[in-house]
This record gives C-alpha cells, sequence and structure tokens, in this order.
C-alpha cells in the first residue's frame, strides 16, 4: 500500500528522470542507468496515473509540474481554492490541473510543510524587526509592486 504523498513524490521523481533522459538522449550509459531508475519509480505507481502521464509524455508534454504560488506549473494559470485545499491533505488523490490535465506537484513554500531553513530564509529575507512567531500562517510576500 503507497500513500498519495508517496505516489505525488514519485511522479515528481519520474518527472525529473524522463526530463534528464532527454536532456542525456538514448545510448549513454547515463541514459540506461536513468532509465532503470525511472523504471523503478513506475513499478510503484498505480497503472491508471502511469497512464495519464505517459499519454502526455507521448504527446511532447510534461507528465507533472510543480505548482508556483498557487499556479499550475504546467499552464501559468492559477489554481481553484478548493483545489489547493485538497492539495494540503495527503490522503487526496494526485490533484490534476482543470486546464491543462498536467499533474500537479506541490511545489509552493507556502503550501508544503516548512522546513527549519525556509523559516530562516524567509526570516532574513523579510528581515522584521519583531520576529513572526506564526511564520507557516503568514504567507511570504512576494515584491508588492
Ligand atoms: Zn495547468
Amino acid at each position: 500500500m503507497t500513500s498519495q504523498a508517496t505516489q505525488i513524490e514519485d511522479l515528481g521523481k519520474l518527472t525529473e528522470l524522463d526530463a534528464s533522459k532527454r536532456r542525456t538522449g538514448s545510448g549513454t550509459s547515463e541514459f540506461k542507468k536513468l532509465t532503470v531508475e525511472s523504471d523503478r519509480v513506475r513499478g510503484r505507481l498505480p497503472a491508471t496515473i502511469l497512464q495519464h502521464y505517459d499519454l502526455r509524455v507521448s504527446k511532447g508534454k510534461r507528465g507533472a509540474a510543480k505548482m508556483r504560488n498557487k499556479v499550475c506549473g504546467g499552464c501559468y494559470i492559477s489554481l481553484p481554492s478548493g483545489q489547493l485545499a485538497d492539495m494540503l491533505q495527503t490522503d487526496k488523490a494526485v490533484q490534476i490541473c482543470g486546464n491543462c490535465s498536467i499533474y500537479i506537484l506541490p511545489g509552493d513554500p507556502v503550501l508544503v510543510v516548512e522546513t527549519p531553513a525556509a523559516i530562516k530564509k524567509a526570516a532574513t529575507k523579510a528581515a522584521p524587526r519583531k520576529r513572526k512567531v506564526k511564520i507557516a500562517e503568514s504567507p511570504v510576500t512576494e515584491e508588492a509592486s
């Protein structure tokens, strides 16, 4: 039994491996290594996910993309708030963009669990006099202009 979080993680790995394979080009030993690795990741993913993924890849598209600032990484259209809420639920199915149908990987630092390094980075960037305690709940302010 694999959790949805693992599936999303594997989907992200597979996307990276496929991108590396495209860069490397077939026939090289690096390509073979990447193929072995991606086959292993594929072995963990359900057929339904792979089917949708491969269909996109066969059309020359990316199978999955990271979400950035609540925007789909595939088509750069803002994701509906309901879908964003679903992405916070780790037991929910892997999310598909309603516009471009790419698999959306949670890549938004506001929504993912903050690592101590990320918190430190955010605090340094903002350089506030008063240290914000609830840093996870206050979205990192982008350039306001
Ligand atoms: Zn999209």
